[in-house]
């Protein structure tokens, strides 16, 4: 216990080497491995952000005027059903203020929050007030606490970067399952290009692979994931978007969207507030982003938060390098939330110590569905260049 909290002071142990570059626009840096610098000194992320984000991102007169076109369809479309769409409520920034945008247009949305067994106190508090304050009908997806726990410890000893898989998954089957069931079309969603265009690949894996999900569960795990919700590559790929025509929209992306800005909102209008990082409404996610990821990989995932901040003009580098210097994990908070989550998991202390000092391993390392999406999403895109070539 004592050398993992005086290891959590510094928190990239094996990555800061002499090869250590940062970007000079943004603060990304070379502890991801696949990042590259111009001449310039700019990272690759900047220079992708400029030539295939931005063209997508409308923050401005047009994203205004593309957003009230979309509204209208989905209040047509929707009118003669109880809700017109679907939003996931996490508490976090980005889907409560999502849940107050979507009201000030006018929608009538049901929320949906999918609780895997880590809300924060606040969390609950924020979701309720949300719901309450906005006359929002809520639906609360449980996941059943003993597979879930099963489930997360399987990744654990797994020794994979992305611990959140089980959550994100949970999130996002239960959220699409729901609205397919209950024939609501549109799914709007709070991601958004405005905070967090930015997450390298080499730091995690697609949460939402099935395949590898219950691989690593069939190689770790120790009961059957009777009721834990999946959504199969099928479903997922092919089946909701194309056959059943479910459609996830981003309203965020089609208006300014400051997370400050945002959160004085929330604070003033909704009694929100705010948990101390970028999704800390779970305890969990908060020890996996704080914790385990900088201890045992070197990745810190605020430099990707902050960065896509700094790319938005949401913040200058500067700022974001003061951020990076304080802890990523409040030191007085890490010993309790340690010791909560090694209870809740149903671990012990020794197990959790010898699963952060493992050889590191990839999820390349297990099955996954890795090359079917690549090929699949591919062939959308040519088919899709094809399509709006005949249109012309
Ligand atoms: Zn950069």
């Amino acid at each position: 216990m004592a050398s993992s909290l005086k290891a959590s002071k510094n928190l990239q142990p094996s990555s800061i080497t002499s090869d250590h570059q940062i970007c000079t626009r943004c603060v990304m840096d070379t502890t991801d491995p696949e990042i590259t610098f111009d001449a310039e000194g700019v990272c690759s992320y900047c220079r992708w952000f400029e030539t295939s984000v931005r063209p997508a991102w409308f923050p401005n007169e047009i994203g205004r005027a593309k957003l009230e076109a979309m509204v209208e369809q989905i209040k047509t479309e929707g009118k003669d059903q109880d809700y017109d769409c679907i939003i996931g409520l996490s508490g976090g920034v980005d889907s409560s203020y999502l849940a107050y945008q979507v009201k000030r247009m006018g929608l009538r949305p049901l929320a949906v929050h999918v609780d895997a067994g880590w809300n924060s106190e606040l969390a609950v508090k924020n979701i309720e007030n949300i719901v309450k304050l906005l006359n929002i009908d809520l639906y609360t997806y449980v996941v059943d606490w003993e597979e879930m726990q099963d489930l997360q410890v399987a990744f654990l000893r797994s020794g994979v970067a992305n611990q959140d898989v089980p959550q994100d998954h949970a999130f996002f089957a239960a959220l699409y399952g729901f609205a397919v069931q209950n024939n609501i079309r549109y799914v709007l969603s709070g991601s958004n290009l405005a905070t967090e265009s930015i997450l390298p690949k080499a730091w995690g894996y697609d949460a939402m692979d099935a395949q590898h999900l219950k691989a690593i569960h069939k190689r770790f795990g120790q009961r059957p994931l009777q009721s834990f919700p999946t959504v199969s590559f099928f479903d997922y790929n092919i089946n909701y978007p194309f056959l059943r025509r479910m459609k996830v929209v981003a309203p965020l992306n089609y208006m300014p969207y400051d997370k400050q800005e945002a959160m004085t909102i929330l604070e003033k209008e909704l009694g929100w507030r705010y948990y101390g990082g970028k999704h800390y409404e779970s305890r969990f996610t908060k020890f996996f982003q704080g914790y385990y990821l900088p201890i045992r990989f070197g990745y810190d995932k605020r430099k990707a938060h902050l960065s896509s901040l700094v790319v938005s003009g949401q913040m200058t580098r500067e700022a974001a390098l003061a951020e990076l210097s304080r802890d990523a994990y409040p030191l007085d908070q890490l010993a309790e939330d340690r010791a909560f989550v090694i209870k809740k998991l149903g671990i012990t202390e020794g197990e959790l110590e010898a699963l952060l000092q493992a050889p590191k391993t990839t999820f390349r390392n297990y099955p996954s569905n890795y090359y079917l999406t690549r090929g699949l999403r591919g062939a959308i895109k040519v088919a899709r260049k094809i399509k709006s070539k005949l249109k012309f």
